[in-house]
């Protein structure tokens, strides 16, 4: 019987031509890895960051993704090394928030969202800005300015039980030690909740979903041999050197 199922049910050994990749992972604090399924983002969710960017008050948050390989994984105690990446003269730090999504599905609504989150990390939303900004200008797409390779670096997962309240965490930056963004969850435009529901109106959330919900003011470019720390209260610190 012939069936549209992308999902093969039968149970024989499957064949591939090549091996294939070794699932991407992000280490958990204290527990088993959380496998990444995709890597959804959220752009101009504090105001002060879309001013920054040029935009007035009013313009609406925007979701873009970013591959699920774009993962540097960093572990704890550990410093991640991003290698600078190809084409850009202008590589961006962005410090967010990351929603580890535990259960998935579609229409969550705002009060059942909560459920659906299994934890929070310190995450880097890298950003080719000359690339972006060009892409702006042609009204093109943005990928080639948000989702290179290693991407999206990211500390390791606090089950939520342990992160605190992560509604009203600080968020800060330094490079070098020196302060470059501060900010706090609580001025997020769309909250948690509220991004966890417009998301999975338009997509299916999956258990192993990343979601990085957007970057308070102060972002700026990173030169080679920069090092980065990247803290939002109640989660493990994230520490990047570009190589
Ligand atoms: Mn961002």
């Amino acid at each position: 019987m012939a069936t549209d199922s992308p999902r093969r049910t039968d149970s024989q050994p499957m064949n591939y031509v090549f091996p294939p990749p070794p699932p991407v992972s992000v280490p958990v604090r204290s527990g088993p890895r959380f496998p990444v399924h995709r890597i959804y983002c959220v752009g101009r969710n504090y105001a002060e960051h879309a001013k920054e960017m040029g935009h007035g008050g009013g313009a609406p948050p925007l979701f873009f993704l970013k591959p699920a390989d774009a993962v540097l994984a960093v572990e704890e105690g550990r410093t991640g090394e991003l290698a600078y990446p190809a084409l850009t003269r202008e590589l961006h730090h962005e410090v967010e928030l990351v929603v580890a999504v535990g259960e998935g599905g579609r229409d969550i609504t705002a009060a059942e969202a909560p459920r659906h989150v299994f934890g929070y990390a310190v995450g880097l939303d890298m950003t080719r800005r000359d690339l972006q900004a060009r892409m702006k200008q042609q009204a093109g797409p943005w990928d080639i300015g948000k989702a290179f390779d290693q991407a999206a670096p990211i500390g390791p997962i606090t089950p939520v039980a342990q992160a605190g309240d992560i509604a009203r965490a600080g968020i800060t930056l330094h490079v070098n030690g020196e302060l470059r963004q501060r900010g706090s969850v609580d001025q997020m435009i769309c909250t948690v909740p509220e991004i966890i529901a417009q998301l999975s109106a338009a997509w299916e959330l999956r258990p192993g979903d990343l979601i990085y919900t957007g970057t308070p003011a102060g972002v700026a470019a990173v030169q080679p041999g920069d090092a980065l720390e990247a803290r939002i209260t109640g989660l493990e610190t994230l520490r990047l050197r570009i190589a």
